[in-house]
């Protein structure tokens, strides 16, 4: 049986700086999460989308 303070921590990836090296607003995400902020953009100046998953962001924290 896990205890109560166990059950209650999420592992979620730490997603800044995201896969291109950008530094940006969100910090944690959950796993799979997908997101997108307008400081990474592709050539065309679109922003580009991010997956927030164990290739990409292999870093995780623990939190409650
Ligand atoms: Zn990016």
């Amino acid at each position: 049986m896990t205890s109560p303070n166990e059950r209650a921590l999420v592992t979620l990836r730490v997603v800044s700086p995201c896969e291109h090296g950008v530094e940006h607003d969100i910090l944690e995400l959950s796993e799979g999460a997908v997101f997108s902020f307008p400081a990474c953009k592709d050539s065309r100046g679109n922003p580009r989308y991010h997956v927030a998953d164990a290739t990409h962001y292999p870093r995780t924290v623990r939190r409650r």
